[in-house]
């Protein structure tokens, strides 16, 4: 485990554990590094009840994260986001004992895997499913900020594409 890292801490939440700023941190700050062993879609299903915690990294490709990276919870009004497909990159400022916290539809692009959400947002989702299933105005928030994983960023340029492709046809 990281415990190197000044800044941040483990603490008890409401959903458990989950990890808070322990000192200020300033919006655009990295926060840490996703790191783990890279697994296939396999390995990440036959992990069952803890399938939520491997990262998607491509479409049959997740790291098993290790802690602290494994720790830090879901919601629907992320204060963090990942970069670069393993940064936790701070979204706004946040305070020391703030918990840390990103969307996990950022990273999901599976169709097999939901998770019920009760992060008490205004805009709680309620039920967190895979990227594409976004309302397209966050999907076009979060792709502004470039924390979506690129392999979605991929296939969602690929869907929006189709679309156009389908429409001009349609013309025709
Ligand atoms: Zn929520």
């Amino acid at each position: 485990m990281d415990t190197n890292n000044p800044k941040i801490c483990i603490n008890q939440c409401n959903f458990g554990r989950g990890v808070f700023a322990k000192k200020n941190i300033i919006r655009g700050d990295v926060i840490l590094a996703f790191a783990g062993r890279i697994i296939t879609l396999e390995e990440a299903l036959r992990k069952g009840e803890k399938e939520s915690n491997p990262l998607q990294i491509n479409t049959t490709e997740y790291i098993d994260i290790e802690e602290p990276g494994v720790i830090v919870n879901h919601s629907c009004n992320p204060n963090a986001g990942i970069m670069n497909n393993r940064v936790l990159v701070a979204l706004t400022d946040i305070y020391k004992d703030e918990e840390i916290l990103y969307d996990y539809s950022t990273t999901m692009s599976e169709n097999s895997w939901t998770m019920n959400c009760e992060c008490s947002s205004s805009n709680c989702r309620k039920i967190i499913k895979d990227f594409h299933y976004l309302p397209t105005n966050i999907k076009e928030k979060y792709l502004q900020l470039g924390i979506v994983q690129t392999f979605i960023v991929r296939e969602h340029n690929e869907k929006v594409k189709g679309v156009y492709t389908l429409k001009s046809e349609m013309k025709h």
